[in-house]
């Protein structure tokens, strides 16, 4: 996408929502010379995900995410972005391979209202840019050209633990579906500061249990893991696609418009292309709808597809692949290829896709705002998510239930999850 040529457009333009989508937008707009409001319900951009760590994937795109901005007009040099060239993935038997690139596999940023947040350094972008941003504001959705107001329904939960740590800096990805029913568990050590997650597509109400069982795994796999609990945290997550993005002059950005990784829940870069090409067809250059269907969609509906087929693969299956991706890297040096040729939509995908993995989506609660979007539902528990807790899962959860003062375990706090 080569740059706008700035055209001021001759009324103001109303954003909905200070996300990373509604921000994108707006420095775009604001760069152009026009006048742009944005209306943020919440006290401050990146409130939904204060203390969190999230990666922006390098694998779906042939261009790296933060050149990617630079040639859009955002500076990714005003918040903390650490490239990361491998991970441990480990199988759900339990085997640990390190899955590694020559490149940047993805960026890691910090999510939420501290200094180093991307939200915060986009929202100073855009107060530099000259964008009115109004918090703790809304505004009927009608009256706005932009609507960027997040997810629209629950497909699961993330369940965390931020904590203080001496261990050296690492991301693992853990594929076992005992601990985190229908999808995964990570753990993510930068600076002196981790975070081990569980993601549940089922049993969501449990989800403190699998996650006193995920640290348990943690410790016992990572002996040099210490842990001094900052505080739990918890968000939602929703895997949706949208039919339509654009709904009479009004422009539908991020997981508004149901764009966001359905298969490992990568939504960033969703959130700021869509943001930006949004800009651009205000601006009057491109088609919006046209460029969402071109650009975006296949991309997602690839990673419905591959929801679907990793959902029934079962432990044995997804231990064959993460097997058949360390052959991949061992023959190439790269594990990269592997993960950008899972995602890169095929004929395969679009098969699975109009079968079967596109069937399995719901209407979202509410009245339809005319994007038609479709979301996953969260799933039916399954009797295989039912056994005891080991002993060493057991201590943690005593260790948790313990009052403030004698453990040192300060009060829960919860990420936002919605409105
Ligand atoms: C726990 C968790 C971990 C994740 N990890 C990753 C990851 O590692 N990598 C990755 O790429 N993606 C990840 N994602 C997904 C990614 O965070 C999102 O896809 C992305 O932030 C979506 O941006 P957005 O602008 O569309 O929505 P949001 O960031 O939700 O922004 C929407 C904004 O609109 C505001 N709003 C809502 N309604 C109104 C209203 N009526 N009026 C005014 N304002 C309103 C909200 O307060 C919010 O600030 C994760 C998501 C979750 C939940």
């Amino acid at each position: 996408m080569p740059p706008v040529e700035s055209v001021k457009l001759n009324k103001p333009i109303h954003i909905l929502g200070a996300g990373l989508s509604g921000l994108s937008a707006a420095i775009v707009l604001a760069r152009s010379g026009c006048e742009v409001h944005v209306h943020e319900i919440r006290a401050d951009s990146g409130a939904r995900f204060d203390g969190d760590f999230q990666g922006i994937e390098n694998w779906t795109r042939p261009v790296d995410f933060l050149t990617e901005m630079k040639q859009w007009g955002i500076d990714p040099g005003n918040f903390m972005a650490t490239p990361f060239r491998e991970i441990d993935l480990v199988a759900p038997d339990g085997r640990i391979s390190v899955a590694r690139t020559p490149a940047t596999a993805f960026w890691l940023v910090e999510r939420g209202t501290g200094e180093r947040t991307i939200d915060q350094g986009l929202k100073r972008q855009a107060l530099a840019a000259g964008v009115r941003l109004h918090y703790r504001s809304t505004r009927p959705r009608e009256q706005c050209d932009v609507v960027a107001t997040g997810p629209r329904g629950v497909t699961g939960i993330v369940r965390g633990e931020l904590f203080r740590t001496s261990h050296p800096d690492r991301v693992v990805v853990q594929l076992d579906d005992r601990l985190a029913p229908g999808a995964y568990t990570y753990m993510i050590v930068t600076g002196g500061v981790g975070l081990i997650a569980t993601v549940l597509l089922r049993r969501q109400r449990d989800a403190d249990r699998f996650l006193d069982e995920s640290l348990a795994w943690y410790h016992a796999h990572y002996p040099r893991l210490d842990r001094d609990p900052i505080r739990r945290l918890g968000g939602v997550g929703c895997f949706a696609l949208g039919s339509r993005y654009r709904v009479g002059e009004r422009l539908y950005v991020g997981e508004a418009a149901g764009l966001q990784d359905c298969l490992w829940g990568f939504g960033i870069r969703y959130a700021v292309t869509s943001g930006v090409l949004a800009a651009r067809a205000l601006l009057g250059g491109e088609d919006y709808e046209g460029e969402l269907r071109r650009r975006l969609r296949p991309f997602q509906a690839a990673s419905l597809a591959n929801r679907w087929l990793l959902g029934r693969l079962g432990a044995r299956g997804l231990s064959g692949l993460a097997r058949v991706w360390m052959w991949d890297q061992e023959r190439r040096g790269d594990g990269l290829p592997f993960l950008s040729r899972l995602y890169r939509p095929s004929w395969l995908h679009w098969l699975l896709f109009k079968t079967v993995a596109g069937r399995g989506l719901d209407r979202i609660p509410g009245p339809d705002d005319g994007t038609g979007a479709r979301y996953l539902p969260m799933l039916p528990p399954e009797r295989r998510d039912d056994w005891p807790l080991s002993e060493a899962g057991r201590a943690v959860s005593a260790a948790r239930r313990q009052p403030a003062g004698k453990t040192g375990h300060p009060q829960e706090e919860t990420w936002q999850t919605s409105t």
